[in-house]
């Protein structure tokens, strides 16, 4: 057996010898000696591995604003982690090298990073905490659940940046280290899922985002990628908006972001930008208070203005912010209360 091999958590064995994932709401059934759907976990004499525990693909510093995070420690640094892999194969992904990869077929040369050393490097690096990212973190749920449960030892925080197709088992069991999650509602409608994501039931993923807001106290936002033809229809648009309204609250921003021609979906064009401002004043006028553009560096929607006088409170460079009049809380303006992440509404009892 591989040294790399780390018995899963969240499975359970059934009497023809196949095995249950209940990590992700796949919930792959699989066969002895096969893997399940995201190539990363085996069924090896009637248990089930991860063959990705510590198997870190892409590492660096980078900053909260490219995950996007805007209203969870503006101007933060992170210690940004992801593995190979994903339980979602789209298309049009821009990571498709390490999220398409085939582990179990070891052709990408991927290193060997422990919890101990992630927690290491990011204190080491003036982290404020680790960010799962780059490719779907509940893929590798044993080894961000060991290093989150580290890194709240060492008062660091944690986030996943996610499909949001955790089950709600993984959730809770995370769910007392985990301090926010940055969540793609990628569509609105099972046509979408279905064609996109192989997705039968896609609002699996909205339960389970709005579990992680209400029962584990996270700070949440959503980012939805709009892609000209399949996701851009005013009727899709108003429903992601109207549901973040209605189950997440008006306070929780809202990124629509450019779509960028790649892979299978090289033939579809980017996303213009009066669609997404479009998106935006749908959002707007259902109700919510922070709607931004993203991947459209210097446009005036990437910026943070008081959600009750209008004034500029962050203005933002591409990842980077060149003005934050935010300390406390506060805004420096007017001392107008803005709804930032706190951790006052945490849940968590560890
Ligand atoms: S994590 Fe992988 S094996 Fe488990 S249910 Fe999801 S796709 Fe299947």
């Amino acid at each position: 057996m591989s040294s790399h091999l780390k018995e899963a958590l969240l499975y359970h064995t059934l009497s023809d010898g196949r095995v249950r994932c209940n990590v992700c709401q796949r919930r792959c059934k699989i066969k002895p000696e096969e893997l399940g759907y995201c190539f990363t976990r085996l069924n090896k004499k009637r248990k089930l591995y991860s063959l990705i525990y510590s198997k870190v693909s892409c590492s660096m510093i980078s900053p909260i604003e490219k995950k996007p995070l805007f209203h969870f420690y503006p101007g933060s640094s992170w210690f940004s982690l992801g593995t190979l892999g994903c339980n979602f194969r789209c298309p049009g992904c821009q990571n498709w090298d390490i999220a398409h990869a085939r582990t179990d077929l070891d052709k990408y040369e991927a290193e060997h990073i422990t919890p101990e050393e992630s927690i290491n490097l990011t204190k080491r690096n003036n982290c404020k905490g680790i960010s799962w990212t780059y490719n779907e973190p509940t893929i590798w749920f044993e080894f961000t659940l060991d290093s989150a449960k580290l890194a709240k030892e060492n008062g660091l925080l944690t986030h996943y940046v996610t499909n949001g197709f955790t089950t709600p088992q993984a959730l809770d069991l995370i769910g007392p280290y985990l301090d926010a999650f940055r969540v793609d509602v990628k569509g609105f409608s099972d046509e979408f899922y279905k064609k996109m994501c192989h997705v039968d039931d896609f609002k699996g993923i909205l339960k389970v985002t709005k579990r992680a807001k209400e029962k584990w106290g996270m700070w949440v936002e959503i980012i939805t990628n709009i892609i000209p033809g399949y996701n851009d229809d005013e009727a899709q648009l108003k429903r992601i908006a109207s549901w973040i309204k209605n189950d997440l609250g008006e306070f929780t921003p809202w990124h629509v972001t450019q779509f960028v021609p790649h892979l299978e979906l090289s033939h579809i064009p980017t996303t213009p930008v009066a669609t997404l401002e479009k998106a935006r004043e749908i959002g707007q006028n259902v109700g919510l208070k922070y709607v931004y553009l993203g991947n459209v560096w210097g446009h005036p929607a990437e910026n943070t203005h008081c959600h009750n006088c209008g004034k500029l409170l962050i203005e933002r460079k591409g990842f980077y912010l060149s003005q934050n009049h935010i300390k406390d809380l506060l805004c420096r303006i007017k001392s107008q209360v803005i709804k930032l992440y706190t951790g006052l509404n945490r849940k968590a009892t560890i």
